[in-house]
């Protein structure tokens, strides 16, 4: 049986595992800290823009991870302020419960998951990789490859191009830091850019520990998933907020207003970028905050996007012949973007290791013309400083205007039968 190899468990590589194993590749996840989830550990928001992305992987066998996500569910129908005149919906799920989901849905269909395993090196024959290198020295081999390492850290990024290590989910100083499968194989990536122009953007959310916010904020969150809190006008800061990784919808509001949500152990505040602590507790309600994540929110977030892969409408990375990118590396923010990518490098990983041609999915439909878009301007100015999103940004207005968008179950199945696509990423 042919052998693929997912490089990094975020839901990006989770979504190009179970796609691998649903296209009959013997397939192993490995993942460097000790639980599946990545950045999906802290995120929680699931944005209803999704809509005709998820209703075209479920009709072409590809819907894993978004079952998982939605086994989670924590708030439905939450009304978020921004972006736009009438706010968004979104539903909120437990991110305690994401990691745990994940392993058993993988491992129920198959897929060999190995945590606290890093890949180091890659051994390479030509332009094909024939082995990782892992931490402990061991050898693993497969057919292909997908990287879906991400773009965070490690400390040294976070030092040079960020304020310093301020201990945040991706634990670089107890797991080791994130290493690029595409970089070692000799490819050249690029960095990604705050929307000042300089390297390094930050993560834009952080958690507080619940029981550190008042009794009345609890409640709320708890009634209704989300609060917000307008900020004392001493304390707004315009220029943080427009700095910050997820620029695509970046609103005033989010620097005007502390937008907490229920995320389960953690509320997360969305878009605050990093926030002094004693700043932080000037906010009505806040006095006691504590952070959850990073740790040091005092003196910064995490920088993202650190490793930005060339590759082509079927996610194979240039130059390397059994290579498949997902994850942040080809620029997306948000879970629904990380899964996307990850299903069709996963799936093309398994069609490469069968030695078949790689499978790229008509513009017609969304989740084919989101990669395409990806593909054709990963590289631009523009969107070193910015990032491909389902729910905002150019991408989205262009699949409004078009009719690509859709929020009509009859059409998008039209869309995917007349292209002949129903069931297409079971085989
Ligand atoms: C704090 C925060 C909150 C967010 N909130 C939301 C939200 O509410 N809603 C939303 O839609 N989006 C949100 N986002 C964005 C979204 O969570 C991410 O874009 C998405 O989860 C990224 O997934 P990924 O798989 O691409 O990358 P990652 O999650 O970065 O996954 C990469 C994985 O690779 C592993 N890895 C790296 N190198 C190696 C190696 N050499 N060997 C083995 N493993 C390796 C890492 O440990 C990591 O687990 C948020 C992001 C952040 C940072």
């Amino acid at each position: 049986m042919a052998e693929v190899v997912v490089v990094g468990g975020g839901l990006s590589g989770c979504a190009a595992a179970a796609a691998a194993a649903r296209a009959g590749a013997a397939t192993t996840l490995i993942e460097r800290a000790e639980v599946l989830g990545g950045w999906g550990l802290l995120a929680g928001v699931v944005d209803h823009k999704y809509f005709p992305v998820r209703e075209e992987l479920k009709l072409m066998g590809g819907y894993d991870i978004f079952q998982v996500i939605d086994g989670c569910t924590l708030h439905r129908d939450v009304k978020f302020p921004w972006p736009g005149p009438n706010g968004a919906m979104k539903d909120l799920y437990d991110a305690t419960k994401l990691g745990p989901g994940l392993r058993q849905g993988l491992e129920k269909i198959g897929v060999k998951v190995k945590v606290q395993c890093r890949a180091t090196d890659v051994v390479m024959k030509g332009n094909r990789i024939e082995a990782l290198v892992l931490n402990d020295g061991s050898h693993l081999s497969a057919d292909a490859f997908v990287d879906a390492t991400g773009g965070a850290g490690g400390v040294s990024n976070c030092r040079t191009y960020g304020r310093g290590c301020a201990m945040c989910f991706q634990r670089c100083p107890a797991f080791g830091d994130r290493v690029s499968i595409a970089a070692k194989a000799g490819v050249k990536e690029l960095k990604g850019k705050k929307r000042d122009g300089t390297y390094g953007p930050t993560n834009s959310a952080y958690a507080l520990f619940k029981e550190s916010l008042s009794a009345e904020i609890r409640q709320e969150l708890e009634r209704n998933g989300i609060i917000c809190i307008p900020i004392p006008k001493a304390l707004v800061n315009y220029e943080r907020t427009r700095n910050i990784t997820a620029s695509a919808n970046i609103d005033a509001g989010f620097a005007e207003n502390a937008l907490l949500v229920d995320i389960g152990f953690v509320a997360k505040r969305i878009a605050g970028g990093y926030t002094p602590l004693e700043e932080l507790r000037r906010i009505p309600g806040l006095e006691n905050a504590i952070y959850a994540e990073p740790f040091a929110g005092t003196i910064g977030n995490a920088v993202r996007y650190m490793a930005l892969t060339p590759r082509d409408e079927a996610l194979r990375v240039k130059g390397i012949a059994n290579l498949f990118v997902a994850s942040e590396k080809v620029g997306i923010n948000g879970i629904g973007e990380a899964i996307v990518p990850g299903v069709v490098a996963g799936h093309n990983a398994a069609r490469n290791s069968r030695g078949l041609e790689p499978l790229v999915l008509p513009r017609t439909t969304m989740v084919g013309g989101f990669i395409a878009f990806g593909t054709e301007n990963w590289d631009k100015e523009e969107w070193l400083c910015n990032r491909f999103t389902l729910y905002g940004g150019p991408f989205c207005e262009f699949a409004e205007k078009t009719g690509l968008y859709s929020e009509d179950p009859v059409q998008i199945k039209k869309r995917i039968v007349n292209n002949s696509l129903e069931g297409i990423l079971l085989s």
